[in-house]
């Protein structure tokens, strides 16, 4: 995300705050209840480059949401309970799930004694390749590449082209153009070459993330055991679907995942999230090969708060994503009123297309 992107959708949500217009937009806009988006929890580091900040917030932030949320008129459920309640028609009290994403150590470490503190039920979507120790955390090892050295060699387009990163600055905003890059690659296979190709050059190791920063399958034994923890299937690597062309490859990663996940904890997994999960990761190919799988829910990161009207559309859920970038209860209760993801849909309700 660009400053400047930041900086209106601050502003925006800023100005929904501070005129008391979400609570008047609230009866329009509102919907039935919401999924939260969270990915890692651990206190603040204090680097300068942390381009992959926005995917974590501290225990601190999360305690304090947590307090709130238990202290308000909203049921914090489960994904089967919130499955229910939209099977049943049962929306006479507004819900919310939690969910988590990737299983990162952090999670069990800050987040799961102040859920089981407060008793408050949570769903963790796993790419199987994480536990198994084979996964590639792409983003991070870039970020890892940029931050060790002072110059990035690059081939693009069949050219080798040198970019200086000494300073933050061009730290930061070299990250951000070779992870756009990145993204607007036409396949997954392209990107992981070119990741795997840096990680090579530049000697990092992108397998070392996967053990440094994932749960491993006997923790993952542990919180599957407890009530309160739902594990979702994540596919097995983690690849954006809507860039593996082959519609079996993609049926395979999210079927393959959901019986690795069956065989080591025993339970097999009845919700999915798709991997980076936006528009441009997940679309109607991948919410129907879901249905047909036979899921019973299945969440983008889509932004958007959830409406009766989900009921049909219930492999291509949208959630409200926990973002480090802005870790104030007011942002988070401006985007559970459903204002301001409103009107970044143009008040739209459905986008599942
Ligand atoms: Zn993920």
């Amino acid at each position: 995300m660009t400053g400047l992107k930041k900086t209106i959708i601050r502003t925006g949500l800023e100005t929904l705050y501070f005129s008391g217009l979400h609570h008047v937009m609230r009866p329009l806009v509102g919907g039935v209840g919401s999924i939260l988006t969270l990915h890692h929890v651990r206190p603040p580091r204090y680097d300068a480059f942390q381009p992959n900040r926005l995917l974590e917030i501290t225990p601190e932030f999360l305690e304090r949401l947590l307090r709130r949320l238990k202290r308000s008129r909203i049921d914090v459920v489960s994904l089967d309970e919130m499955h229910r309640r939209f099977i049943g028609g049962d929306y006479k009290r507004r819900f919310v799930c939690l969910t988590f994403d990737d299983g990162y150590k952090d999670m069990l470490r800050w987040a799961y004694p102040l859920l089981k503190k407060y008793q408050l039920p949570f769903a963790l979507y796993i790419p199987t390749s994480f536990p198994d120790r084979l996964g590639e955390l792409w983003w991070v090892a870039l970020e890892a590449v940029i931050a060790q050295n002072k110059r990035i060699g690059l081939v693009i387009d069949g050219k080798d082209q040198f970019f200086e990163c000494s300073s933050v600055r061009e730290k930061r905003e070299l990250y951000d153009a070779i992870y756009g890059y990145l993204r607007s690659m036409k396949t997954e296979d392209e990107l992981r070459r070119t990741v795997r190709d840096l990680c090579a050059c530049y000697r990092v190791d992108i397998a070392s993330f996967c053990r440094e920063l994932c749960m491993d399958w006997a923790e993952l034994t542990e919180l599957a055991a407890d009530p309160l923890v739902t594990i979702g299937a994540h596919t097995v690597n983690h690849p954006i679907l809507k860039k593996v062309l082959n519609d079996a490859a993609v049926r395979a990663e999210i079927e393959m995942s959901r019986s690795v996940l069956e065989a080591a904890l025993g339970k097999r997994p009845q919700h999915l999230a798709y991997p980076v999960g936006d528009a441009t990761s997940a679309g109607p190919r991948e919410f129907r090969i879901a249905a047909e799988l036979g899921f019973k829910t299945a969440v983008t990161t889509r932004p958007g708060v959830l409406f009766k009207e989900h009921r049909d559309h219930l492999t291509a859920l949208p959630r409200i994503s926990v973002n480090g970038e802005f870790q104030r209860q007011r942002y988070l209760k401006v985007l559970m009123s459903g204002a301001a993801t409103a009107m970044w849909n143009g008040f739209r309700r459905i986008n599942a297309a």
